[in-house]
């Protein structure tokens, strides 16, 4: 028996530590797509996203499979041959919309911010002033980074330069505050393995009312993203009749249900702060170790993520050992501070006691591997933080 690894706690990025009654949901033996049981929980799953992304019936909500990508590439359903695509960049996930964008005849221009770093809002201001776009995109928590984009703010300065807004919420919805309908952000995205603390395998999008009059017959989509074929699934599905395009992941939209669900009951407004606080001890305990966070500017810092910058030892020894000591984090990813960061993932069904852990797991670590620390410190802030 191996006690540490069996007991071990998962802050990474996605897929994130589980509730037991999620993955209880997901086993069931003999139910099809077609099954009564499973039409109300693809019902439900779609109504609690409204409450989820904060939106009424306006709002058409998807269930597709895959995961944030393909969430994000689908939103290609909206866009006709030689439309104009602004791409603000925060990091390697803000680059992903420009790596899917260069696979579809579409002109795409963008915005990138130094790591730590967003854009600042005045620079897309001034952006869509100077030439129409059809679509601009946002990532509401960049994941390689940390980094918090102020999305409210934003979408009031730029609204009206451009058509459609969509926002990558992969690493926000569920933990930080969304309201998709009051900021009027037309396409609010996410997955189901992320702050929401399902099993990986679904991408999850609200379209506004104004963004399905460009879903066209024209689009550029491929066959399988194409949310036109998605579309007459979800309004059936609605109305509690089975419908087929592609055979859904079940057992992931059972779990997916069940994870919703749980969030209704705690309130997606207890469980944001409930993120704040962990996240706000997380740093605490960093800073009070003596490291500093990649996120530059409170302003930038999220609920979600937290990059670790290390002085002197090397970010794959720190999550080699790390391990041993019974949690797990994620790799830093960002290209310019490759080897130089670790990140922290506090999403999910995080507690302020997972947060001590982290922080205690990884001043042990640290000190072993001879980085510059004060020893004890970092958990002492984290600490003071949570009582
Ligand atoms: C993880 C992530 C993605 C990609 O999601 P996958 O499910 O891995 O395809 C996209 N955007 C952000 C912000 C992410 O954190």
């Amino acid at each position: 028996m191996d006690l540490i690894k069996s007991k071990k706690l998962l802050m990474h990025v996605g897929p994130v530590d589980i509730y037991e009654e999620v993955l209880y949901a997901g086993l069931k033996n003999n139910v099809g797509f077609t099954s009564d049981e499973f039409v109300d929980a693809f019902q439900s799953s779609l109504k609690r996203l409204r409450y989820l992304f904060q939106v009424d019936q306006t709002y058409q909500p998807f269930i597709i499979p895959g995961g944030g990508t393909s969430a994000m590439e689908s939103v290609t359903s909206f866009l006709s041959k030689g439309d104009k695509v602004l791409v603000v960049t925060n990091g390697v996930f803000g680059d992903r919309w420009l790596n899917i964008f260069k696979k579809y005849p579409v002109e795409v221009d963008y915005l990138r911010a130094e790591p730590g770093e967003y854009v600042p809002i005045d620079t897309i201001k001034e952006k869509v002033k100077e030439k129409h776009y059809k679509l601009l995109t946002l990532t509401h928590v960049e994941t390689s980074t940390g980094v918090r984009h102020p999305v409210k703010e934003t979408v009031e300065e730029v609204r009206d330069y451009v058509d459609l807004i969509t926002v990558d919420g992969v690493s926000s919805v569920g933990a930080e505050e969304v309201k998709a309908k009051e900021w009027n952000v037309d396409i609010y995205l996410t997955a189901s393995q992320k702050a929401i603390g399902a099993p990986p395998g679904l991408g999850l999008l609200v379209v506004s009312e104004n963004a399905m009059k460009y879903l066209k017959e024209d689009n550029v989509a491929g066959f399988y993203l194409d949310l036109r074929n998605w579309l007459p699934v979800m309004k059936s599905m609605e109305e509690g009749k089975a419908a087929y395009f592609s055979t859904p992941p079940v057992h992931t939209i059972f779990m997916l249900n069940e994870a919703l669900k749980l969030i209704e009951d705690e309130g997606i407004e207890n469980r944001v702060k409930r993120h704040e606080k962990v996240a706000e001890a997380i740093r605490a305990g960093i800073e009070g170790m003596g490291l500093s966070i990649v996120a530059k500017r409170p302003e930038a810092y999220s609920n979600t993520v937290t990059g670790v910058l290390l002085k002197k030892v090397k970010a794959q020894d720190v999550l080699t050992e790390i391990v041993k000591e019974g949690v797990e984090i994620a790799p830093g990813v960002h290209p310019a501070l490759q080897g130089r960061y670790v990140r922290i993932g506090h999403m999910g069904w995080v507690t302020p006691n997972d947060a001590i852990i982290t922080i205690s797991a990884l001043e042990r670590v640290l000190k072993r591997l001879g980085e510059d620390i004060k020893f004890g410190e970092g958990v002492k802030a984290a600490q003071a933080i949570l009582s």
